[in-house]
């Protein structure tokens, strides 16, 4: 289903601004680093929380999803069929389980938002339909990333999504469903800004990207459909058909020298070498 968003505007920052942003994002980088390697066995998920809240304060930030109304955690933690938003609490994770981390902090008033899934106990411990979920849904947010131009439409983002999901459904033999219900977003000052950034192809070009813009980029898929609802924790999105999904997030600058990838750790040069330019 496209869907057609309202005009919006992409906010422009001063490149010092970008700057400021790229120190909230190396902190959720080593964060979410620290976190892949202690979801292990046996782990629970308010464990994981602990750890990043503790990680965060200590690097000179503080979590930012427990300033969204209703929401008292660190993280959102989303295990097998669990889509996005889920909970930490008491669920122990299973070797083979697949768990997105979604992690969000603020320092000196900057955003950075950024979730990895990881298959606990390593790749080897996986489902071979899992890994290949997780990689085709990492591999799509890249794409995602090196369609973001300045000048360009925003939309070009989800239609490169889209395009790197169609190719690894024919590479892989799953079906893949791209969640449609839940988009990327401008960042800065807040997490979630103008404009939407859809992670799928919709009509139009959408907003132009302008001179250091800043927008969170985040694909959602499944092993299955893309259906789904909300649990009565009001918070858990999961599939309806049960299928596993997986969720990758980055926070990203667009500026007229190229990108920066502000919660990847090398700033994207590993994934996308000369698109990539720090300021
Ligand atoms: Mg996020
Ligand atoms: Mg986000």
């Amino acid at each position: 289903m496209a869907r057609v968003f309202r005009r919006e505007r992409i906010e422009v920052k001063t490149l010092d601004e970008v700057r400021a942003m790229r120190v909230a994002g190396i902190v959720v980088a080593e964060c979410l680093a620290m976190l892949e390697q202690a979801a292990v066995p046996g782990r629970t998920t308010l464990d994981l929380d602990a750890l990043a809240e503790t990680f965060i304060r200590d690097h000179g930030g503080r979590p930012s999803f427990v300033e969204v109304p209703g929401y008292r955690h660190t993280l959102c933690t989303s295990v097998n069929d669990e889509i996005v938003h889920g909970i930490p609490g008491k669920r122990v994770l299973h070797s083979g389980d697949v768990v997105s981390i979604d992690c969000g902090a603020i320092v000196e008033g900057w955003h950075g938002d950024a979730a990895i899934s990881v298959i606990v106990g390593g790749h080897e411990a996986g489902r071979p339909e899992d890994v290949a979920l997780v990689e085709a849904t990492e591999e799509s947010l890249w794409a995602g990333i090196a369609a973001l131009t300045v000048g360009r439409g925003l939309y070009a983002v989800g239609a490169a999504v889209e395009d790197s999901i169609t190719k690894a459904r024919a590479k892989d033999g799953y079906k893949y469903g791209i969640v449609e219900d839940y988009v990327g977003h401008g960042i800065g000052r807040e997490m979630h800004m103008e404009p939407n950034v859809p992670n799928y192809r919709v009509r139009g070009k959408g907003p132009i990207v302008r001179n250091a813009s800043t927008v969170a980029i985040e694909p959602m898929v499944t092993l299955g459909d893309q259906a789904n609802r909300v649990l009565d924790d009001e918070w858990t999105v999961v599939t309806l058909d049960g299928s596993r999904a997986a969720h990758w997030e980055h926070t990203v600058a667009a500026h007229a020298g190229g990108l920066w990838v502000l919660t990847a750790l090398d700033g994207g040069v590993g994934r996308l070498g000369a698109r990539i330019s720090p300021l």
